[in-house]
């Protein structure tokens, strides 16, 4: 890694920052399954959608047994109107009965099992590894692959690179952290459109900050 992008003191600076996401919330209330059906639910949905009906939906669904014996049609209607919601809904379903049926109705706590269930890809399997187990990965959604690439940690185009690059160069230590800090930076400071570099703590440390910030004139800068 290059001197300008240190790692370690990016991440100490957005430690500081408040707020946390929604996962980080839920790992303190609820279960390894919960958090995994919480994590297929928010693909392309908002947090602020997911929540609320995650919570409804966890007083009534616990475990893989409460999906796999109810209609598609049912949790379909209970997870509406997350993004997907029918196709969600019939992976929710099959995976809860693959579950009961491979592995004891636990979810699985490597990538390559986790992955291997219906309607998980590798940014889901990562956010089990981290919120649900404390296990050391990298969940690249769309925050991450954002923010890596304007800092310029990373030169990618598909989150799923920004992963396999991102992964030799950042120390294991802080692969817990990162999509924690870097979502809730990303819901809060460094947002898709005008991400707010005035008052960003790591913009020294920030390709992008810094070419803007430059651009910008003397009396803007703060
Ligand atoms: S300086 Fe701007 S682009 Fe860089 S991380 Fe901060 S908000 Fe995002």
């Amino acid at each position: 890694m290059k001197e300008n992008k240190p790692i370690s003191t990016i991440l100490a600076a957005l430690h500081q920052q408040q707020g946390q996401t929604m996962l980080e919330e839920f790992r303190h209330h609820y279960s390894p399954f919960q958090i995994l059906i919480a994590t297929v639910m928010s693909a392309r949905t908002k947090d602020s959608t997911t929540i609320p009906i995650a919570h409804k939906l966890f007083q009534k669904y616990k475990t893989p047994q409460d999906f796999a014996k109810e209609s598609i049609y049912k949790i379909a209607k209970a997870i509406y109107p997350v993004g997907f919601y029918r196709t969600k809904a019939k992976h929710i379903q099959e995976l809860s009965r693959i579950l009961m049926e491979k592995h004891k109705s636990k979810v699985p706590e490597t990538l390559e099992d986790l992955i291997s269930l219906p309607g998980v890809g590798r940014k889901t399997a990562n956010c089990v590894l981290v919120y649900a187990y404390r296990k050391p990965a990298i969940p690249v959604d769309i925050h991450v692959h954002r923010i890596s690439n304007r800092i310029g940690l990373v030169k990618t185009t598909m989150p799923e690179e920004t992963e396999q690059k991102l992964l030799p160069i950042v120390p294991q230590q802080y692969w817990i952290d990162i999509n924690e800090l870097f979502v809730t930076h990303g819901q809060t400071i460094c947002l898709p459109r005008n991400p707010k570099c005035e008052i960003c703590p790591i913009n020294r440390w920030c390709e992008y900050g810094r070419k803007k910030l430059r651009l910008l004139p003397k009396f803007e800068r703060g």
